[in-house]
């Protein structure tokens, strides 16, 4: 048994945490981070960061970073009224900026640890014990207590840290599922997004370019079509219902290829109304899931790294 002490721990190494150890690392902080993952897979998440958030990132100093090492800038948006051009028509006089999700992970990580923030992969957070100073604890061949004057849980949508921590978790079930795949060769401009909600099926679809020659397409379907879109087989049926919700997509998928899983997730909606309590913080998704097809997840992750720091 080995016991530590830090300033800040994190449980996960997603946006939110490594964003924020990074910050707190640069205002001297002893930072550490726990992720359980050793390395990152395709998974299907947020990958684009809307102009305000691109600003939060600016302030947090890692947009530039983000750039040059996996972001893709992406000008226009098209909402179904025709492209808008975000660089120009936001306050922020920004595009908004994409990434594949897992190299936007390994960057923030990097950029962290670069920082003085001690980075440790493969590592699963088995629980926390609440109090000043709360203690983080991990099971393993040698179990390890490690205690900080904040434990920030930032474990996701699925956080186990707000049961730990003795949250009260609030939630509001949706009507519908999100699917999302990786494509390569989608025939559609690489510097427009769109998102278009079309309600007479209650359907809507995504398509967020994310730099040489993939796009993260998305599609949200009513949980009472009597599918469920998962795996390599259904991908002709996101195709087709994706077409059939906004017709421009059958040109856009015609050559089409996947280059990574098909996945479909129930994303109700999920959050904790006040989340600090006895020496635990809770941010990003952990303190709140928000609607998906607002596409602000990323956003406002950045801004409560900002904030918090
Ligand atoms: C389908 C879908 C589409 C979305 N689209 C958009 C979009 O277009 N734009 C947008 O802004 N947002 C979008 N979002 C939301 C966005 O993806 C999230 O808000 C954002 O990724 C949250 O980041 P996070 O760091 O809080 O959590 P995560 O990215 O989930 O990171 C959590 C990390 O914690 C690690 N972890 C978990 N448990 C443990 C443990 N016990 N021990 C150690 N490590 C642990 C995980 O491995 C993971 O790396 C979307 C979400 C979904 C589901």
């Amino acid at each position: 048994m080995a016991v530590q002490n830090y300033d800040v721990v994190t449980i996960g190494g997603g946006i939110a945490a490594a964003s924020l150890a990074k910050a707190m690392a640069e205002h001297g902080a002893a930072v550490l981070i726990l992720e359980k993952e050793q390395r990152f897979k395709d998974r299907v998440r947020g990958e684009g960061v809307v102009p305000w958030g691109v600003a939060e990132a600016r302030e947090l100093g890692i947009l530039e970073r983000l750039r040059a090492a996996c972001g893709h800038d992406v000008r226009l948006v098209e909402g179904g009224m025709g492209p808008r051009d975000l660089a120009a028509t936001t306050p922020q006089r920004l595009p908004c900026l994409s990434f594949a999700h897992q190299e936007m992970q390994e960057t923030l990580l990097a950029a962290a640890e670069a920082a003085g923030v001690q980075v440790r992969r493969g590592i699963t957070v088995d629980r926390i014990e609440p109090g000043l100073p709360a203690t983080v604890v991990v099971d393993g061949d040698n179990r390890e207590y490690i205690s900080a004057r904040l434990v920030v849980a930032a474990d996701g949508r699925g956080s186990q840290s707000r049961k730990w921590g003795g949250f009260t978790v609030c939630e509001r079930s949706n009507d519908y599922y999100m699917a999302g795949v990786l494509l390569s060769d989608v025939h559609s401009s690489p510097d427009l997004m769109c998102f278009i909600f079309n309600p007479q099926f209650g359907m809507c679809v995504g398509l967020v370019p994310i730099g040489k020659n993939r796009h993260r397409a998305y599609f949200m379907y009513p949980k009472a079509s009597g599918y469920r879109l998962q795996g390599e087989q259904m991908l002709s049926l996101f195709i087709r219902e994706s077409a059939r919700c906004y017709p421009v997509l059958s040109d856009c998928y015609a050559a089409a290829k996947s280059i990574g899983p098909l996945a479909s997730l129930d994303v109700n909606d999920s959050w904790v109304d006040h989340p600090y309590q006895d020496g635990i913080a809770l941010i990003g998704d952990a303190a709140a899931t928000t609607d998906p097809t607002f596409g602000q997840g990323l956003s406002l992750a950045l801004r409560e790294s900002c904030a918090t720091s």
